[in-house]
């Protein structure tokens, strides 16, 4: 059996994208604003039911030039539970990260524990919406609008997801989406910031072109964070797509839960009420009631071809570079640790199956069985 990974990407039919390249080989506008990146923001802000969108060449810039645009200060209060990128860039931008604990069924920061931090030199919030799940997003801007604190949501997972109806990335100051290959709509790499005004749009389009804002005038340090054409004229291809990737992607959802339905410990994932969600991840947890650990879940599936990842192990908080921050950064945080330990994400992408998927569950129901099974047997 071909190994099976826990994502594989959306890759429409490339006789499809050949008329785009040939666009862009005859007008050899190749990057700057041309007119695919022009037409995919609009298109994009059309799709997701948001006022403006700000392409960049990939996710961590566009988080890096979210922190800049807002001249975000001092101690960001963000989550431990997420990929090393959100963290990383408060290092980028001279920031100090402050840990607070996550909510045990969502996942995501919780409220309470980040008011409980909150200090004279902390000046945002940066919450992830976890595999696409929605934060608490109205306690959050209550915090914010008490403390007169800045929002700003690694929203890398969040393409799509509504909540009450619409765009979850209407919330906060500004929210980051990733275009990444791993993600659920992808231009090879890519990113955007989503925001509500043409003003802080203006901002960040001269913060992600060396600051330009003329030919002769620069108006701030900026950076190069520039999506180039090829990957915008992919992005539109890939729009073109989406919706069925998101059919399939529910389909798929709900045959592991009705496959994974009563097996003892583990869990799946809760969504939200009043939330349309992009599946685009699946993490089950397995608690110390399954007769293995997740670990050893983990290598018994491996020994199978099946490639499952720990999202998010180890904690960003655990990485020995993070080891150096302020004790006040490093609070205590019981749950964002057990979640650690017991998360693993399963593969889901458009094209799996239903067969591969029960093949899986197979494995997941017998995790003792079948870690005796020789590699030969299982191929
Ligand atoms: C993927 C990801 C990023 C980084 O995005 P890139 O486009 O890969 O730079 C940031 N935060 C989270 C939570 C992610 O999953």
């Amino acid at each position: 059996m071909k190994n099976i990974y826990v994502t594989s990407p959306l890759l429409p039919p490339l006789e499809e994208f050949v008329p785009y390249l040939e666009q862009i080989w005859q007008n050899k506008n190749l990057t700057n604003g041309g007119s695919f990146h022009q037409q995919l923001e609009a298109e994009l802000a059309r799709y997701l039911g948001v006022k403006h969108v700000c392409l960049f060449a990939n996710g961590t810039l566009a988080l890096l030039t979210a922190l800049q645009a807002l001249r975000v200060t001092g101690e960001v209060i963000t989550t431990p539970y997420s990929f090393v990128a959100t963290s990383h860039t408060l290092l980028w931008n001279g920031l100090t990260p402050v840990f607070a604990d996550i909510d045990p069924l969502t996942y995501n920061i919780n409220p309470d524990r980040v008011e409980e931090l909150i200090t004279p030199n902390t000046t945002a919030i940066m919450p992830v919406h976890c595999y696409g799940i929605p934060c608490d997003v109205e306690r959050i801007q209550k915090i914010a609008d008490i403390y007169g604190l800045k929002v700003i949501y690694d929203a890398a997972h969040a393409f799509g997801v509504k909540h009450q109806g619409s765009s979850i990335l209407n919330h906060g100051d500004l929210s980051v989406l990733s275009f990444h290959a791993t993600k659920v709509f992808n231009t090879f790499e890519g990113g955007a910031i989503i925001c509500h005004n043409e003003r802080t749009k203006q901002r960040i389009d001269y913060l992600k072109n060396f600051g330009f804002a003329g030919e002769t005038t620069v108006v701030a340090a900026g950076i190069n964070g520039k999506m180039n054409e090829v990957q915008a004229a992919f992005g539109l291809l890939q729009l073109q797509y989406i919706d069925s990737a998101f059919e399939k992607r529910a389909a798929l959802d709900n045959h592991y839960r009705a496959l994974l339905a009563e097996i003892p410990g583990v869990h799946v994932l809760t969504v939200p009420e009043d939330t349309e969600w992009n599946r685009a991840y699946f993490p089950i947890r397995v608690d110390n009631t399954y007769p293995v650990s997740r670990d050893e879940l983990y290598n018994t599936l491996k020994k199978h071809g099946i490639m499952t990842r720990r999202y998010f192990y180890p904690l960003i908080s655990n990485f020995p570079m993070y080891r150096g921050l302020p004790s006040s950064s490093l609070t205590s945080l019981p749950q964002a640790n057990q979640v650690a330990e017991e998360i693993l994400c399963l593969p889901i992408y458009p094209d799996l199956d239903f067969i591969t998927q029960e093949k899986i569950v197979a494995i997941i129901k017998a995790p003792v069985e079948f870690s005796t099974v020789s590699l030969d047997e299982a191929s």
